[in-house]
This record gives structure tokens, sequence and C-alpha cells, in this order.
């Protein structure tokens, strides 16, 4: 639509045209962030009630709607790396109220439409996780596939068998004297809340930018491209939706049954509702109790029993009619903010902080909230002494979600970010071009080396039990500690330790202990540990296996670093950075004299074990002799990487049968190409009987 279109029209209808316009282009920018990177710009609230407005303005103007309009369409786009999966039925959002009345007048439509036939509601939570669609055929699991664009998602099949509950052989189970062994299941993938805040909490603890939510930390997981890395995170499955072609099903009710029947993980909290009451009831029950559950839910479903009346009553674009969610408010505290102090990381990130006056929000105290970064608190326009609202909704600190601007009180300040660090050295604090951080850039802020030093100790990195927060702090005021070597030198300062208030012998020679013990950690963790900006434990890794030597990566040119899929410009720019500071290569120096491993050391025999070492195998289309995983297996057995999408890193793309388009990336970036027959000569060659 251009406004020459509606030049004709009246004032109200190209206000509303405007509208619709900036209400569209706002909602794709938050779509975008929200399915593609798993990062939401707004909270969910806020988002349902632009949705809803724009909904309304087409309501009142309908020759206004356009087939791109995110009221036409489901979810996000389905992602180049994974093949694509044509969805049989398509896989729907669902209309959602925060409202009664809307339940009241979603119930009327249906009476309406089924003309007196009875009818009753099954009644579900909504959990709050992600959707996903698993095939089976003759009772095996045979694919898995996210949303995507509702038409078409993503065959995310290997991650998928990561999930333990997740049946990979069905029980056997009969309906109307046939077999259920053809059929379509769909549920939600999430995680459990403590499993979601011990994630969240390394990546804090890694200088990596933690997740909102569990959903969050859900899709992003789903949309990891190796499948071992998906294993390592504790994603969970409930299913509730079961489609068959070859048996009829009658009722969601019996559904449910079924699907647990099979062995599929179900919530046992549905209930039949044949009345608005009972619905109702259900709705105020679980208002109560979602609190009580591991895990979060974000309203309830309320769906029409029977299968018949809901192929009755059909679909709209982007939901089907007969099912509404209703969605709970995320709990909100009002509170007074009354200072913003700045908290220091170990990687120099200096982010604001409020301090509330204390406050009860969903079963604890609140008295400080995060507030992201510098532009967050401007674009609020926060300022001391507002009145704010805090929400928990899941996350590891609470945040403010808005302001109550008519309760500021007068003469208060628009907040600056302070141009120097809080620490004594009072740095002048730097923002990187294109990051909304600041950073204190000095090496000698205690504030970052007290966090280095945690860092360097915990448990995934170097795990130097017995020096902590505490133990840390003492020692860095002291003057033992500095730089991370330093902890090396403390065994050349044992007497001076000892001498120590509160510091015995034994306490001492434990430390010790755990010091000289840390120095067998492999490279990858001491890697990690040095704490590079933007080198997460994975990251650490990666580099490892494919670099094997600290010599080695501080020698790689930008493009083989980011010629692996994972490492992009943000992360190659930071390991040359490390790589070229004077003091960064002193400590490096030391940790080496020290013993550290700064390189891969496999021993003769595990490299004559390893044929395929530095290798990196890409499988599109199916083998004849194996399935996929098995072939991946092999590849890692013998050394080799196995991955799923090609770079130029990539060594060899196996193509088998119906190749997908990494086929295609392969010739074009010229990457060398393996029919099966030579990939098995391969395998072989190096002692594998296939
Ligand atoms: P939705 O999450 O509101 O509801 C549909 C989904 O509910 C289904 O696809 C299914 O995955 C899930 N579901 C959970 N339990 C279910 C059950 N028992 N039965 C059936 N389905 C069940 O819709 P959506 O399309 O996935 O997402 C739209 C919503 O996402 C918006 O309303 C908004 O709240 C949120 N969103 C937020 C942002 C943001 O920036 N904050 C951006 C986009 C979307």
């Amino acid at each position: 639509m251009n406004t020459s279109q509606v030049v004709n029209d009246t004032p109200e209808k190209r206000r509303a045209c405007e509208r619709i316009e900036e209400l569209r282009s706002l909602i794709r920018r938050y779509d975008e962030a929200y399915y593609t990177e798993a990062q939401p710009l707004i909270s969910d609230r806020d988002y349902d009630r632009l949705f809803a407005e724009l909904v309304e303005l087409e309501r009142q103007y309908p020759d206004l709607v356009t087939p791109d309009s995110p009221t036409q369409r489901v979810g996000g786009a389905p992602l180049q790396e994974f093949a694509p999966v044509h969805h049989r039925r398509p896989m729907l959002s669902l209309a959602n109220t925060y409202t009664r009345q809307e339940v009241i007048d979603f119930d009327q439509r249906i009476r309406n439409a089924l003309k007196g036939e009875p009818y009753q509601y099954c009644c579900e939570l909504k959990f709050d996780g992600v959707a996903i669609s698993l095939h089976y055929q003759e009772g095996r699991f045979v694919l898995g596939a996210t949303r995507g664009d509702g038409l078409t998602g993503d065959d995310i099949t290997e991650n998928l068998r990561t999930i333990r509950s997740l049946p990979l052989v069905v029980r056997p189970v009969h309906v109307g004297g046939k077999v259920l062994a053809d059929f379509e299941v769909r549920g939600e993938a999430y995680m459990l809340r403590r499993d979601f805040d011990r994630l969240n909490h390394q990546r804090i603890a890694a200088g990596e930018k933690p997740f909102a939510n569990p959903r969050n930390l859900t899709a992003g997981t789903l949309k990891l491209l190796d499948p071992r890395e998906v294993a390592r995170r504790p994603l969970q499955l409930v299913c509730y939706y079961l489609d068959s072609e070859s048996v009829q099903l009658e009722r969601q009710s019996r559904n449910l049954e079924l699907l647990a029947a099979l062995g599929f993980p179900t919530s046992p909290h549905w209930r039949l509702c044949p009345t608005l009451e009972d619905v109702f009831a259900f709705i105020d029950e679980w208002e109560e109790r979602r609190r009580s559950l591991p895990f979060d839910i974000d309203g309830i479903v309320i769906k029409l029993d029977s299968l018949t009346q809901q192929e009755k009553l059909g679909t709209v674009a982007r939901s089907p009619r007969w099912a509404i969610a209703y969605k709970y408010e995320a709990e909100q505290a009002r509170t007074v903010l009354q200072a913003i102090t700045l908290q220091v990381g170990r990687t120099g990130v200096v982010t604001p902080v409020a301090e509330l006056e204390p406050v009860f929000l969903s079963g604890s105290t609140v008295s400080r909230a995060t507030l992201h970064n510098a532009s967050f608190v401007e674009q609020l326009d926060l300022r001391i002494g507002d009145t704010v609202y805090v929400e928990k909704g899941g996350e590891v600190i609470p945040k403010i979600v808005s302001v109550d601007y008519s309760a500021r009180p007068s003469h208060t300040k628009p907040w600056r970010m302070p141009q120097h660090c809080p620490c004594p050295h009072q740095s002048i604090l730097h923002r990187p071009p294109g990051e909304v951080n600041y950073y204190c850039e000095s090496p000698a802020c205690p504030w970052q080396i007290r966090r280095r030093l945690e860092h360097f100790a915990s448990r995934g990195a170097m795990d130097i039990e017995g020096l902590g927060e505490k133990v840390i702090a003492e020692l860095v005021e002291a003057g033992f500690l500095q730089t991370v070597a330093d902890i090396y030198d403390l065994p050349r300062r044992r007497d001076e330790l000892i001498g120590r208030p509160g510091w015995g012998e034994k306490r001492v020679q434990n430390l010790l202990g755990a010091i000289e013990a840390s120095k067998v950690q492999p490279f990858h963790r001491v890697l990690y540990a040095l704490g590079i900006r933007h080198v997460g434990e994975v990251t650490a890794k990666l580099l490892a296996q494919h670099f094997g030597s600290l010599k080695a990566i501080c020698s790689a040119s930008r493009e083989q670093l980011e010629a692996i899929p994972e490492i992009g410009p943000r992360i190659a720019d930071s390991l040359r950075t490390f790589c070229v500071d004077p003091e960064e290569r002193q400590i490096v120096e030391r940790l080496a004299m020290a013993g550290l491993s700064l390189a891969e050391h496999p021993t003769k025999q595990e490299h004559a074990k390893k044929p395929l070492a530095g290798t990196t195998f890409v499988f599109t289309g199916e083998l004849d002799s194996m399935p996929r995983s098995r072939a991946e297996e092999l590849v890692e057995s013998l050394g080799g990487r196995a991955t799923s999408s090609v770079s130029r890193a990539t060594s060899y793309v196996v193509v088998g049968r119906q190749p997908g388009s990494k086929f295609a990336k392969a010739q074009q970036l010229g990457i060398p190409i393996l029919n099966e027959a030579e990939f098995l000569d391969i395998l072989r060659t190096h002692g594998v009987k296939v």
C-alpha cells in the first residue's frame, strides 16, 4: 500500500494506514529478535498489546490487510542452516487474550457456529516453550521439525534425538482395531527453571549475554548446529497433539491419553470442561498453582474437545477458530528506584544496576534489578526517585519493565552514564563502535582483577577449590594477586600466607594442593579460563579442536578464524586484541612456565588412533549403509569432526541419496565432495569394518 492509494480516504483512515505500517514494521523487528535471534527486545505483554492494536485496526479497515501482514502469518522464518520440512497440516499460532470477556466472546462464537450441538472444552496448560513436530513411521521416530513460518520448518531431527524423554520407538497401541504406527505428534520443548538458572549463570560467568527466559534459551538451543552441544543442555518435552492419516481419532482428551499410552511425555494437568464456569475455575486454579511448577507456563489453552467440531470450525489465517489461549500477566511489583550503581564484570564490561526500595515479588524480596546497559536507561528516561514496575518472569535477576511517569517527583534529572569506572582507578569508560556496552579499559581496575581471578578459578575453568570470591578479595587486597599468573607464584610465598590471620598451615596446604592440581587441566579449559572477551566454554573448545594451541590461534588470520562457522567477527577481533596485548602475552608466558597446557597434547598412541584429526565432515542426504548419526560417530571416533553446516572450514561433504542444499553450497565453495562408496573407503583405510 502506498500513500497515493489512500489520498482520497478520510483523515482517520490515513492515520490508521500510517499506524498500521508503523505497527507492522515494529512487530517485524520484534519477531526477528524473538524468533530468529531468541533475544526479545520487549516483554510479551507489550508485544501482545501492539499485535492486538494491529488486529483491531485491520478489522476496522479490512481493505488495508495485506498478505505479508504479521496478522496473516505465523512465527519466524525457517533457517537456512537446516533442511526444510513442509508441514502436512500448518503449525499455527493461537489467538490469545488476557481478559475473561474475550473468553466469553470466544465461547459465544463457538456456540453460534455449532448451532445448538452440545460441546465441551479440553483445557490444558500453555507450556512456555518452543513448538516442535515429531514424525513416526512404523512406530519409529524418523523426523523432527520446528514450526518455522507455520508451513515450512527446520529439520532438527538430530537435535531432538538428544532429548531423553523423546521415544525413539513407541509402545504398541490399538485404535479402532488398528495399530497406531504412522503418525505425527506435536508438543513443546522447554527447560526447567533450575536448569535455565544454572546455564544462564554459566553464560554470565563467561561474559556471554544471558538469555531472557527459559523459552528463549530453549529456542536458541534447538537451533544449535552441533547436536552434541544440544545434548549438554537439558531440554524437556511435553506432547499435546496427535494426528494420523491411517487411524480415526475423535477427541483431543482421548488423544492426550493415547499419547501417554504410546510413551510420550504428557502433562497430567488437563481437564474436560463442559461449561464456561468450569473453564474459569481451571484458569483460576492454575493462576495460583503455576508457581509450584518447576517450569514456566504462560497461560492455559482452551480447545474444543471434539475433533469433528474442530474441523467444522476450521482456521483463520494464523490460528484455529476452535481454540484460544488465556494468558496470565507476568507478576510485577511497584517500587521506587533509589539509586543506579555500576557493576564491573571480568571483561571490563560496566553495567548499570537499579538499587530499589525492597519489595516482595514472587516469593522473595527484591532490592536490585538489572538495567542491561546505558541505552536501556536512557530509552526509558529512568530517573532516581522514579516509581517503577519490576518483573521476575524466569530471569536470573529481576528487571525493570516500566516507569510510572505520573508519579515522578519534581526536580529529577535524566541519568547519564558516568564517564569513569567506579573503581579506585577511575579510568575513562569506553564504548566500542557497534556495541551497547561500556568497558573499563584499565587492566589495573581491582574489580575486574577480582572478577577475572574468580572466573579463572571457577568450576568450568581451572576449578581451583578454595579459591572463591572471598579468598580472592582478601588476596587481592593484601597484594598477593594481581593477575591470574600470580596464582602460580603463591607456592613460593607459602610462609607469608601461613603468617596471615586465619590461615593455618593446613588451610594453606589445601589451597596450594588445589593450585598444583589445576595444572593438569586440558588446553581448552585454560583457554576458557583466560577470560578472553566473547570466548565462552563452547568457543574455547571449538578453537582448541581446530587450532590445537594458543600459538596457532594467535598466528591465525581473521579469515582462518572466521572460517569456523561459530566464530564471527566479534570473537575474531577479540582474539586478535588479546593475542597482541603485551601484558596478556606476559601472563601467558608465566602460565606456560608454571606448566599449564597451552596446546592439546595428544600422546603418540592417541595420535595414531585419530587419523582424521583436524578434518571436518558434513553429511547431506541419506546413506544406504548406515544412518547419518552412525556415520558421524565413526568420523568422530577417528578424531574428525562432523558438523551440520557447510563452510570454508569443511574438509569433505559426503553426499547420499536426495541431498539437500548443502550439496549446492559445497559445490559453490569448492569443497571436496565424496559419494558414499568413497566415504566408506576412507573408513576402511583406517581400519573400520563397514
Ligand atoms: P503463542 O506462544 O501465544 O501460542 C501458540 C503456541 O502455544 C503453539 O505454537 C504451541 O507452541 C504453544 N502451546 C503451549 N502449550 C500448548 C498446548 N497445551 N496446546 C497447544 N499449543 C500449546 O503463539 P506463538 O505464535 O508461538 O507466539 C506468539 C507469542 O509470542 C506472542 O503472543 C507473544 O506473547 C510472543 N512474542 C513475543 C515477542 C517479543 O518480542 N516479546 C515477539 C514475538 C512473539
